[in-house]
């Protein structure tokens, strides 16, 4: 694993087994165009210097990393430090992503940006970015979708973006992300697909994650200038991967250091209750390696290999698929991964909005449902990093129902 962890994905995009580019035969030059895109800009100085303007300026990099004091003595474990993501402009690690590839888009001279997005988090972060950088933006979102998360289309227009509501199928999220490949297919030499996780075909698991990169590296600097040395454990929610993947990079050639993402348990392990990819050691059912979203990877599905429908209270993790990266890590054992279900999720919110002032969002607070169960059975002289993703104020409403 050592110097592997560099060189991943190989030159066809594959991580592994994992990965590639699935993808009809319209959308192989685009994606090769934007392969050597991004590639040019990543060796540009120019590129890293308008980037690292943005991120500090803009999104408010460096984010901090919190020792969690009173979260720690209440557990009575490991010195639990927070990685404060949920502190960036629009309030989540996003935003990385999204200032990555608008500034990309305007490099490639393409002057409108669209996305799509389920509970509509990706959507205020593409537009925020698109607004700032003078793109036009175009979100596709299942009309079931805008109308659980009006408040997300209200922020995207008042930001100028177009919403467009996509009627068919399910109207959820699937749907938004055909309608949204059916526009890039049109519209390829105006336009740039904006991507929201680690996922979709190469170069996008391997260019967002590079976006996301800083996380840890900014987090590996922290711990070693607070503990004087490395972590021995990570923790991250794991939705299509990019928070967690984000985190972990930096720290994959330290042997030493554990990796855990934790997935949403949701209400239980049968099929449509979860979605949880990679712990079927823990029972959830349904994942398979499979194709989705032009990537190969683990897959929820029926046994006829339909796309299982899937459930989580919060929207951020509620996907079939997961990143091609982690599914890699998986099989190498490098990174455990493991569920958490919404009542943990739920309680474990409550108890960082208590012990730390902090209300995370949801997503994030899985990671710490998860640690919160571990933390007790751990040694005191351990150090955890946790990764706030994000932060709660978009979660109040369904918090409020639950409890
Ligand atoms: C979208 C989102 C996630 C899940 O996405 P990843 O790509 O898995 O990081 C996690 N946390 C927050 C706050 C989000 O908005």
């Amino acid at each position: 694993m050592s110097t592997a962890a560099q060189i991943w994905p190989d030159a066809k995009g594959r991580f592994g087994p994992y990965g590639g580019r699935y993808v009809p035969e319209t959308l192989v030059a685009p994606l090769e165009e934007l392969e050597r895109a991004y590639d040019d800009a990543r060796k540009d100085p120019s590129f890293q210097k308008e980037l690292d303007y943005l991120l500090k300026n803009f999104a408010g990099r460096p984010t901090p990393l919190q020792f969690a004091s009173r979260l720690t003595e209440h557990l009575g474990g490991p010195r639990i430090y927070i990685k404060r993501e949920d502190l960036l402009h629009t309030g989540a690690h996003k935003i990385n992503n999204c200032i990555g590839q608008g500034l990309l888009a305007v490099r490639m001279g393409k002057r409108r940006v669209i996305a799509e997005t389920g509970a509509g988090q990706h959507g205020v972060a593409t537009a925020t970015v698109a607004a700032r950088l003078g793109l036009e933006c175009v979100v596709y979102m299942g009309v079931d979708d805008m109308e659980r998360q009006k408040l997300n289309v209200f922020r995207m227009r008042l930001l100028g973006a177009e919403v467009v509501g996509v009627n068919s199928g399910t109207r959820t999220l699937k749907d938004a992300i055909n309608e949204a490949m059916r526009d890039w297919v049109t519209n390829v030499r105006s336009t740039h697909y904006l991507l929201g996780s680690v996922l979709g075909a190469h170069p996008y698991p391997m260019m967002v994650r590079d976006f996301h990169r800083v996380i840890g590296i900014e987090a590996r600097a922290q711990i070693l200038a607070a503990e004087k040395r490395l972590p021995d454990l990570l923790v991250a929610c794991v939705g299509g991967g990019s928070n967690a993947i984000g985190l972990f990079h930096a720290f994959l050639n330290d042997s030493s250091v554990k990796m855990l993402g934790v997935e949403a348990g949701g209400r239980g392990t049968t099929l449509g209750e979860h979605a949880a990819r990679m712990a079927a050691a823990a029972g959830y059912s349904g994942a398979r390696p499979g194709v989705l979203q032009g990537t190969y990877s683990y897959v929820l599905q029926t046994a006829d290999g339909q796309i299982a429908n899937t459930h989580s209270v919060s929207a951020g993790l509620d996907y079939p698929a997961i990143g091609p990266e982690h599914a890699w890590l998986a099989d190498q054992h490098r990174a455990e991964y493991t569920a958490v279900s919404d009542d943990q999720a739920v309680a474990a919110a409550r108890t960082l909005a208590r012990m730390e002032g902090i209300i995370p969002a949801l997503e994030s607070a899985h990671a710490l449902g998860e640690l919160i169960t571990r933390a007790p059975k751990m040694s005191r002289d351990a150090i955890v990093i946790v990764n706030l993703s994000g932060r709660g104020d978009k979660d109040m409403e369904i918090l409020a129902r639950y409890l």
